[in-house]
């Protein structure tokens, strides 16, 4: 059967751009067709039907005709406008890091429930005052997990002999985790993961969300467990996002 030309999905904005006179061009991410391009046009004009309700950070019902270059969306409906999420700028900043990564981390139509359920919820959580750091952690893990590169935390990536609670380890994101203190491996490029961040790293893949939101740590821990996940994020989609020095710049103020 050939793809319907008229066509109905939720949609998360990515990303966008001006486009001529008026149009905007976006980067939409759907559940059941991943990522798409469309154009909506005439939007950026006062008149404009579809006005304001393109917006990022929002979860929207697009309808959508099938174009030759981009889709053109015909009609929007927001959903969840998340209001909380955009009134903090660390959370969002911190929404527009998460956008970027799924960005990275997809292709165009191909279907992505699973990504799409992670943004989505990770939106919500900023929306609901959850510390965008912990978002962020979780999130980056469980992008990691859709990615099929979840971080080793509890064996040797070389050896595969789970770690003893009390033995001496390395964190080495090119082998994909934790390095045990016996087997050979390229130096750790900066001071070694503590233990307690292990735990922390651990308790991300392992906790569900609310019991993460409701830890009490101590901030070096979760800096060490916020280098660790950027150095393994990085290697995993082969550069740094874009929006991290904004991200750091908000955090700084
Ligand atoms: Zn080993």
């Amino acid at each position: 059967m050939p793809a319907p030309r008229l066509y109905v999905t939720d949609a998360i904005v990515l990303s966008r751009f001006d486009y001529g006179e008026a149009d905007r061009i976006m980067t939409l991410f759907t559940p059941e067709l991943g990522k798409i391009k469309a154009i909506a046009k005439g939007v950026r004009k006062p008149t404009s039907r579809l006005g304001g309700s393109v917006e990022p950070l929002a979860e929207l019902r697009v309808a959508l005709a099938r174009g030759r270059t981009f889709d053109v969306v015909t009609q929007v409906q927001v959903i969840h406008a998340w209001l909380r999420l955009r009134d903090s700028l660390e959370s969002a900043a911190t929404a527009w890091y998460l956008a970027e990564l799924v960005d990275r981390a997809t292709e165009e139509r191909h279907e992505a429930a699973g990504l799409y359920a992670l943004l989505r919820r990770s939106y919500e959580l900023l929306d609901a005052g959850m510390d965008p750091g912990r978002v962020a952690r979780w999130h980056e893990m469980h992008l990691a997990d859709e990615m099929g590169v979840r971080p080793e935390v509890d064996r040797c990536v070389e050896c595969d002999r789970m770690l003893e609670a009390d033995e001496s380890f390395r964190w080495v994101p090119p082998l994909g985790g934790v390095l045990c203190y016996r087997c050979p491996g390229p130096p750790a490029d900066r001071a070694g993961l503590s233990v307690e961040a292990l735990k922390l790293l651990k308790a991300y893949q392992r906790m569900d969300v609310e019991a993460l939101a409701a830890l009490r740590l101590p901030d070096s821990v979760e800096r060490d467990v916020e280098a660790a996940m950027r150095d393994f994020m990085r290697l995993s989609l082969e550069r740094d996002a874009r929006s991290l020095p904004f991200l750091d710049e908000v955090r700084r103020r």
